[in-house]
């Protein structure tokens, strides 16, 4: 090989590194993601249905505390369990199932996917907490949500490899309950937005913090009174609208150029 063969080879060497770490992968944008079913995070419908979701738990207190809660207004919801956390308190995530609630995968560690995660860590954490619940309740586990919030396309492509759906939140359903903001400020952050289909985000694992218990407290009597029924993930995604009016979204537009009537 010539010295000017070699130096192009190595350019283009350089150039498919430089390319591949360009191609680090990025997330599209919302309604990419919704208009395939790949990420939930509010279900259109016209009935008065509202999905209450707890992450980072078990906990051997306030898990407890907010599973009675339930219990008394009737109320289903879904929770987002760390792994290496129900290994802790096993019980508490067998209760769960039994009164009748959903499970689901929060990670094994509580890793963010926000760095550069190993493909091959992101498949483990799912694998090992999805095998430990199944396991431990009988259900089927269907959603992730990755903690913190952050995805990409690999971690919605790996999710579904492992036969999950990611499920987030309503955006205008972030109690932001993890910094303890006041026991007022979550009840407002959902009874002065709760619209049907929503998925609201609350935690039943702060360090040190009840309140998330105490403004459940009030947070059930009111939805009751307004006539909302509290339901698990599955139970809301089975009343979702028809999603023929997504079908002009700019996205959905784009990439069914051929067919689409825009
Ligand atoms: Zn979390």
């Amino acid at each position: 090989m010539g010295k000017t063969a070699a130096r192009r080879l190595l350019g283009a060497l350089i150039l498919a590194l430089l390319c591949g770490f360009a191609n680090r992968p990025a997330a599209n944008s919302r309604e990419y993601y919704e208009s395939r079913g790949e990420i939930v995070w509010e279900v259109p419908m016209d009935e008065p249905l509202i999905a209450l979701t707890f992450d980072d738990g078990p906990d051997e207190k306030t898990t407890e505390q907010i599973l009675d809660l339930l219990a008394q207004y009737n109320a289903k919801a879904t929770f987002f369990v760390v792994g290496k956390r129900a290994e802790l308190y096993p019980e508490v995530v067998r209760r769960e199932a039994e009164e009748g609630h959903e499970i689901a995968n929060h990670t094994y560690t509580h890793k963010y996917f926000n760095r550069r995660v190993q493909n091959g860590d992101i498949a483990s954490e799912l694998q090992r907490t999805g095998d430990m619940l199944t396991e431990l309740t009988g259900q089927p586990i269907r959603w992730f949500r990755p903690p913190g919030g952050f995805y990409n396309d690999t971690v919605v492509r790996i999710a579904r490899e492992k036969g999950y759906t990611v499920v987030l939140w309503s955006w205008h359903q972030d109690t932001r309950d993890w910094i303890s903001p006041g026991v007022n400020r979550i009840v407002r952050k959902v009874l002065g937005n709760a619209r049907n289909g929503d998925i609201v985000l609350l935690h039943d694992h702060v360090e040190g913090s009840t309140q998330t218990v105490q403004a459940l407290a009030q947070i059930l009597p009111e939805l009751t009174r307004r006539g909302f029924r509290m339901v698990t993930v599955s139970e809301l995604m089975r009343h979702k609208k028809s999603q023929s009016v997504k079908l002009d979204r700019p996205d959905v537009s784009r990439e069914n150029r051929g067919t689409s009537n825009k």
